[in-house]
């Protein structure tokens, strides 16, 4: 009877740095895992909606959609934590800053391989899978 299920919220330190994460929406439809908000996560990272869309699939092992009204569909159920997980793993990998950590980052392309440029410390990374 007792209700439990915020008994293991763990509770969140975000004093690092000022950049927050865009936490996905997602939810379960039939077998299908739906992320609602896929295009404002894009907005805020400023990354190519098929880079990232490939990253996802690769990462869940499934194959993906977008739908119409720009959601991310994926086959297979997988938990908001687990979604949140791999945008996350995304960001740090594609588009933080490897010097500063900043998320003021850009793909630029030099002598045809791309590179993230940072516009906050200015720093030219080479990024595998970019
Ligand atoms: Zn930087």
């Amino acid at each position: 009877m007792a209700d439990r299920l915020y008994a293991g919220l763990p509770e969140r330190t975000k004093t690092r740095e000022r950049f927050e994460m865009p936490q996905a929406e997602s939810f379960f439809h039939g077998h299908k895992t739906i992320v609602r908000n896929f295009a404002s996560i894009l907005k805020v990272i400023n990354r190519d909606r098929k880079h990232l869309f490939k990253f996802l699939a690769k990462e869940t092992a499934t194959s993906a959609a977008i739908d119409e009204t720009n959601r991310l569909v994926l086959n297979g159920k997988f938990t908001r934590d687990q979604v949140n997980r791999l945008v996350s793993s995304y960001i740090t990998q594609f588009v933080l800053c490897p010097e500063c950590k900043k998320p003021d980052t850009k793909v630029v392309e030099k002598q045809g391989v791309r590179m993230l440029k940072c516009e906050a410390c200015g720093a030219l990374s080479s990024v595998k899978g970019l």
